[in-house]
């Protein structure tokens, strides 16, 4: 099971719905934790949850306004508490005789409500107040509508809609898709006054991935994205270059406007715009290439790289802020989170990161004669093996990454 998060914007009518359901779940919490502490009291033993459950449709033709409440919040309200006091008892070591003992010689006044793990009463005060929906006859729907493409590069549908009982369909920010089949919805106010629903899913498919048997090492720079193992390279599609020009004009005029005037404003729109659009380019190409590497090995080793290290190097800044390695990994663990599939992180000091010194990967010779990062091929002196500088890089990661797993 799983839960997917979505926040949820209720209009004034379906506010007051859901604060009417709040107010019953504490109603119906404390009516029946008052019960059962009078008869725990009398030494009579706890309700049972069928007992509560039929004693809540007698407490409902009493106070008829319970019906404004969805049936299964209710319910589960009863389930909780149930399962609240089974907790309590499970931890009956905690009034043992010796605690009461305790509470006397201390001069406390002793109760067991006040005994931690106790069920405690809910107040309308608390800002923080959340019920749980259960689904039957599809009484929790998504209703989704146009999809759209956003700036972190994720889905965003717009205009989506979920239908909750009681209080029909409800504006949701739906980030992205729900997996598997729901089973309830837990619908929460948080102490910030917002609302959040959080949908439980059962039966999540495991996704469907083809087996390649590949596995490589990845080289990440500066010139080329990627140099991989196999031979392959990504080029670096440097969208900061081509649009530099464009933002440092951008930045010239922006510096040139009086401040709090119009053409401020203006001007910082279009510097804005410019930043997004370089941004959301990036991100598509981080994405494809991400999708294109899970699609075609099944053993992915990469270095650790600490950009803000290298950022350090004046000249290499831009291009590495350009390159976006850490973004890289973040997509490329999340993509590779298959149990068929492993993306192995090494430390970024061993020598073949060391990209003045590099290793020969054939027989483990260190070349300090390559200090100048310009030459891009060379012969091992040791064992005559030709080498492009970014393969041979890639073929020691690889190497590396496999015994750190094996
Ligand atoms: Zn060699």
């Amino acid at each position: 099971m799983r839960g997917f998060v979505y926040r949820i914007y209720p209009n004034k009518k379906q506010e007051v719905g859901l604060n009417i359901m709040f107010q019953a779940k504490r109603f119906v919490w404390n009516h029946f934790l008052e019960i059962n502490m009078g008869r725990f009291e009398e030494k009579l033993g706890i309700l049972s949850y069928n007992k509560m459950s039929s004693l809540l449709t007698e407490l409902k033709q009493l106070h008829k306004w319970l019906y404004k409440c969805e049936k299964s919040v209710l319910q589960n309200t009863l389930k909780d508490l149930s399962e609240a006091y089974t907790h309590f008892f499970e931890g009956s070591m905690k009034y043992s005789e010796k605690t009461i003992e305790h509470a006397k010689k201390t001069g406390k006044e002793f109760t067991f409500y006040n005994l931690e793990g106790h069920p405690k009463f809910k107040s309308y005060k608390n800002p923080y107040q959340s019920v749980q929906m259960s689904l039957t006859n599809n009484n929790i729907e998504v209703i989704e509508k146009e999809a759209t493409y956003t700036p972190s590069g994720k889905y965003k549908k717009q205009n989506c809609k979920i239908k909750l009982p009681k209080i029909k369909n409800v504006k949701i920010a739906y980030s992205r898709q729900y997996e598997g089949r729901i089973l309830s919805a837990a619908v929460s106010r948080e102490s910030d006054g917002k609302f959040y629903i959080s949908l439980c899913c059962a039966d999540i498919p495991e996704k469907a991935v083809e087996l390649t048997h590949v596995k490589v090492g990845i080289d990440l720079g500066i010139k080329v994205f990627a140099t991989i193992s196999d031979g392959k390279a990504i080029p670096n599609p440097k969208y900061y270059e081509v649009n530099q020009k464009k933002l440092v004009k951008l930045q010239k005029q922006l510096s040139h406007c009086k401040k709090g005037s119009n053409n401020r404003n203006k001007a910082r729109l279009k510097l804005n715009k410019c930043h997004k659009k370089i941004y959301n380019s990036r991100l598509d190409f981080l994405h494809k290439t991400t999708t294109d590497l899970i699609r075609a090995y099944d053993i992915i080793c990469i270095e650790n790289l600490k950009p803000k290290e290298m950022q350090k190097e004046k000249y290499l800044a831009k291009s590495i802020s350009d390159a976006s390695f850490s973004e890289f990994k973040t997509l490329l663990t999340y993509k590779m989170e298959h149990p068929k599939k492993q993306l192995v992180v090494i430390d970024q000091y061993y020598p073949s990161s060391q990209k003045y010194r590099p290793n020969c990967c054939n027989c483990d010779y260190q070349n300090k004669m390559l200090k100048d990062l310009k030459i891009r091929t060379w012969t091992c002196p040791s064992c005559g093996v030709e080498h492009d500088r970014d393969i041979n890089a890639s073929k020691n990661i690889l190497r590396e990454g496999l015994k750190q797993i094996s």
